[in-house]
């Protein structure tokens, strides 16, 4: 029996769960919620003494598993010296969290505007976007998602925003590049860059350049499906956004720190955005914290004249302190490396291998530790094993391969037809096979819904 795991306990909390928690995303009367009692590292356990291997990261958070020893001492540390201050106040944990993060990110974005997650950090890096350049558009790609508040979920670009969707003005989509699923017909990968490319200059040309503040992409889009974009792609939006003087947003908050086996994913492209939204991996989540870092020529709008944004839990001591702990234990333990190491050597080739066994698999694509896997009714046409935003009867072969997951004691990331593998960045090698032999099983359950 794992610590605290007590079947009574379990049910109680169940039972309050059930009785008052209003969950996110969710039909109150559909859900099921496992009682969670505890979790170590990469794994997490009920109160009824199942253990599950975590390849879902929480939210793809957790990039250093959970309770990290160091962080969870810095916290209790903070917590005893200041456990709250003010966003208007130089205070240690703050500004040392921000010095680490912003020697980690690319070129010149040496400004940390602290939110308490995503996608306030989206809500402040368009708000900036727009007083910078005094423009008021935004555009952001189909299969992308951005957060959850108002202006976050308008310009995502899947099927979570049509309930809340209000049209706000000023919000323009485009298409990105995905080769697997192409919008543009392409025969491959470098056909599908151009036609992206041109589309997306087309589309700035018939919106008139002139009112477009800010292009915000995911750097590797994560939630839609973790579609690594062709070598050139976000280059030539740099280059698009540097002939229009449009401010490119680059959205790190689940891409950054170590995820894609870089600290941020601009890395693997060259590209240094002008502004980049992080949260999430910056201190594993143990305390809510997102931010925006600002390069020096946008800072410089704000120097004389006040930004008018702010939070009151902006750059808290605790959320700052985890930072600071969980960004020197990545330093120490190499957990970067490991993320790219491990992606390199055991992940990829292994879901390749799970590719060529399995004909419910379509597609392997990922990096790090972020990779996906395309489920599909039928490869050669790459039917998708579920419709899109599919639910009740006709999710059920997602739903089966789910179960099936978690009977082998692994917990998955499942969005419509896709299975995410997103573990932590510093699970071992050891751990990863006895993920990936549940999820062969898993497999085996998804091929019986091919054609
Ligand atoms: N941007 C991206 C790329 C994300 O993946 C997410 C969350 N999944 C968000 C923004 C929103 O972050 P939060 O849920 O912390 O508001």
């Amino acid at each position: 029996m794992t610590p605290h795991a007590d079947p009574q306990t379990g049910a109680a909390v169940k039972a309050a769960d059930r009785a008052h928690v209003f969950h996110s995303w969710s039909a109150q009367g559909l859900i099921d919620p496992l009682a969670v009692a505890g979790a170590e590292g990469a794994y997490f356990w009920d109160y009824d003494g199942n253990r599950y291997l975590d390849f879902t990261s929480g939210l793809v958070y957790t990039n250093i598993g959970y309770q990290h020893p160091k962080v969870v001492a810095a916290i209790q540390e903070q917590a005893g010296r200041l456990a709250t201050f003010a966003p208007a106040f130089a205070v240690q944990a703050r500004s040392e969290a921000a010095r680490l993060i912003a020697e980690r990110t690319p070129g010149d974005l040496d400004r940390i505007f602290f939110t308490n997650g995503g996608a306030e950090a989206v809500e402040h890096a368009i708000r900036m976007a727009r007083l910078h350049t005094g423009r008021p558009k935004v555009m952001s790609a189909y299969r992308s998602y951005h957060g959850g508040t108002a202006t976050a979920i308008n310009i995502t670009g899947d099927p979570r925003r049509w309930a809340s969707d209000s049209g706000t003005a000023g919000v323009v989509h485009f298409w990105g590049p995905f080769p697997y699923r192409s919008a543009f017909y392409a025969a491959d990968e470098d056909q599908e860059c151009a036609r992206a490319l041109a589309h997306l200059e087309e589309t700035i040309a018939f919106e008139g350049p002139g009112t477009v503040a800010a292009i915000i992409l995911e750097t590797i889009p994560g939630t839609a499906g973790i579609m690594v974009p062709p070598p050139g792609y976000l280059a030539g939006v740099r280059e698009i956004c540097d002939r229009h003087g449009i401010v490119l947003v680059l959205d790190e908050v689940m891409a950054g720190f170590g995820r894609t086996g870089r600290w941020f994913a601009a890395e693997h492209f060259g590209v240094v955005p002008d502004l980049m939204t992080f949260a999430k991996g910056v201190n594993s989540g143990y305390v809510p914290l997102g931010g925006v870092a600002v390069s020096d020529r946008i800072a410089a709008t704000f120097e004389r004249r006040p930004y008018p944004g702010g939070l009151t839990y902006s750059g808290h001591p605790l959320a700052c302190a985890a930072a600071v702990a969980t960004i020197e234990a990545m330093e120490e333990e190499k957990v970067v490396e490991n993320a790219a190491a491990l992606g390199e050597t055991v992940v990829g080739p292994a879901l390749r291998a799970l590719a060529e066994r399995h004909p419910s698999v379509g597609e392997v694509r990922g990096t790090g530790m972020f990779w996906a896997l395309d489920l599909v009714r039928d490869r050669a046409t790459r039917e998708p094993l579920v419709p899109y935003n599919a639910s009740g009867e006709a999710n059920a072969p997602m739903a089966a391969f789910a179960a099936a997951c978690k009977r082998g004691g692994l917990w998955p990331f499942v969005n419509m037809n896709r299975t995410h593998v997103v573990p932590p960045c510093n699970i071992t090698e050891a751990e990863l096979k006895e993920g990936f032999a549940a999820l062969d099983a898993a497999l085996s359950v998804a091929d019986e819904h091919t054609v």
